[in-house]
């Protein structure tokens, strides 16, 4: 019988709990045994009451409440050998050989860095009498599956990540109730959104709200004066009879220095250069997200069942999967591969290689 352990781990996204719900209905009724880990990494770190059996009414309800409730962590003895040492001891004590990880680039790292380790990990284990030598003997291989649970859609090899499109739906009202006030009082609006590096909350929320001005890490504004820039299309829609304007600022924008472009420095040169009335708001911790949308809970639903038949079709000689999307279909795709696209990318950001950077992003590119 296969016991298949789930987790969910870094910043939380909505959709996890749909996640968590889909790998223990689909997987019980495969003839698995389900385990959730509680607290991510830190309840593979801790074991004991962290790792639970889950039956079918576990999960009751899990499909309508956002973020995770078996709990999420950044764990940091997990990215310590002793931390993954205790992981797989816990592991094998209560008899798991598969995890399915959901989670951003870093956990779905972590998941990768532990597969790769594990016969170390194992051998280490039964030396030090930790473990048995008929549990080293059943244990030989993990079973990672990758589910991309994250708000800001950055992961490499996959179109869509869980949680994104519930992020912006309240990136949207929220950029809508600022409207209104906007309108009100003729006023300019400094609007921060989440990310990271990654701009692709800022960029479509600006689409789908009407933003005047959108400021994103992958395509920083070509002029070196874009102060002058962005007032030059602000005060051309105010001509055109505007009564608001929207200025929204990844977080992680740059200049083409790649130095950080900062809300409060928009707001000043908005007051200072246009006599805007101008306000900041960062919207914060809100775009989290509350209740998953209905994509959201259908992308995790869907998603999870195809990590379960990764599962239950793994062998020790094909490479950890990460379930994705790719022009509406789930794939399959190697997760080591879109851990390394993930981080190149990054890296090429860094670099100022922006087309290659979104090159790596995007699968099409890649295919
Ligand atoms: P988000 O995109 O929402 O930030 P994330 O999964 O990228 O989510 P991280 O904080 O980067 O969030 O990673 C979550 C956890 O994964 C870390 O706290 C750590 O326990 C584990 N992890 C990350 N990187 C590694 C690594 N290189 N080796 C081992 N574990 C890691």
């Amino acid at each position: 019988r296969k016991k298949i352990g789930v987790l969910t781990s870094g910043g939380d996204a909505s959709g996890m709990n749909a996640c968590v719900r889909s790998v223990v209905l689909y997987g019980i009724s495969k003839g698995c045994d389900v385990y959730a880990v509680y607290e991510g990494y830190q309840g593979l770190v801790d074991g004991g009451d962290y790792i639970r059996k889950m039956d079918w009414r576990s999960v009751t309800g899990y499909l309508s409440i956002g973020g995770t409730s078996i709990g999420t962590a950044r764990c940091m003895a997990f990215k310590t050998r002793e931390g993954r040492l205790l992981a797989a001891q816990n592991l094998i004590k209560n008899g798991i050989d598969s995890l399915i990880v959901c989670g951003g680039d870093g956990s779905l790292t972590g998941a990768d860095v532990f597969r790769s380790e594990w016969s170390g990990l194992v051998s280490e284990l039964l030396k030090a009498d930790r473990i048995t030598k008929e549990e080293a003997s059943i244990f030989k291989h993990l079973t990672i599956v990758g589910l991309v649970g994250s708000i800001d859609n950055d992961m490499s090899s996959t179109d869509i990540t869980i949680g994104a499109v519930t992020s912006l739906h309240r990136i949207c009202e929220a950029v809508d109730s600022v409207d209104t006030t906007a309108l009100s009082h003729s006023r300019a609006f400094v609007i921060e959104v989440m990310g990271r590096h990654c701009g692709w909350l800022a960029l479509m929320a600006g689409i789908a709200t009407g933003a005047d001005f959108v400021f994103i890490p992958e395509r920083p504004p070509s002029e070196e004066d874009w102060e002058t820039a962005m007032c030059k299309v602000a005060r051309r829609h105010r001509e055109l009879g505007k009564r608001k304007t929207i200025i929204i600022v990844a977080e992680g924008a740059l200049d083409r220095n790649l130095k950080a472009i900062k809300v409060d420095h928009i707001k000043d040169i908005l007051c200072d250069r246009l006599g805007l009335d101008t306000r900041v708001t960062i919207l914060g911790h809100t775009q989290r997200g509350g209740s998953p949308c209905a994509f959201d809970r259908i992308l995790g639903t869907v998603q999870s069942v195809a990590a379960v038949d990764a599962v239950l079709a793994s062998t020790p000689d094909k490479p950890s999967p990460m379930i994705g999307m790719n022009n509406n279909q789930v794939t399959t795709k190697p997760l080591m591969d879109a851990v390394k696209l993930t981080h190149e990318g990054a890296a090429a950001i860094e670099s100022r290689n922006f087309d290659r950077a979104l090159e790596l992003r995007d699968p099409q590119f890649l295919d």
